[in-house]
């Protein structure tokens, strides 16, 4: 996880300044600091089944709002590209059932896109 985000996990120390100022985290079975935490504490599973990296929309507010300079937006996309690599894609946007939205907002492409490049 590191490796792939270029991110050290022990830098944070659990001030919960990124979770407060996350705009998704109501729908979040993991908070973000959680998720760093999970990692910190050896329990990488618990990350792999959360819904979190895939609701995370890669807005960089938590990376603004560090201290300790940690970008979890980056830990987010390293999940994400790890998950993918084992072939476990929570949406197939090519996929037939897939129907975007006529009126689905420019950040929805930017978004996915980023969640696309595992
Ligand atoms: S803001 Fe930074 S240091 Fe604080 S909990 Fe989040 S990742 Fe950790
Ligand atoms: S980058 Fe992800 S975790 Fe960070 S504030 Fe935005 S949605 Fe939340």
């Amino acid at each position: 996880m590191e490796e792939l985000s270029g991110q050290n996990l022990n830098a944070c120390n659990q001030c919960l300044k990124c979770t407060a100022g996350c705009s998704f985290v109501d729908n979040m079975d993991l908070l973000p600091n959680q998720v760093i935490r999970c990692i910190q504490l050896g329990q990488e599973d618990e990350v792999m089944k959360s819904k979190t990296p895939w609701l995370c929309a890669s807005c960089f507010t938590c990376v603004t709002r560090c201290p300790k300079g940690v970008d979890l937006s980056r830990i987010m996309e390293a999940i994400r590209t790890l998950l993918l690599r084992q072939g476990k894609e929570h949406i197939n946007l090519s996929g037939s059932e897939f129907k975007l939205p006529a009126d689905a907002p420019q950040q929805l492409f930017v978004s996915g896109s980023r969640k696309l490049s595992g």
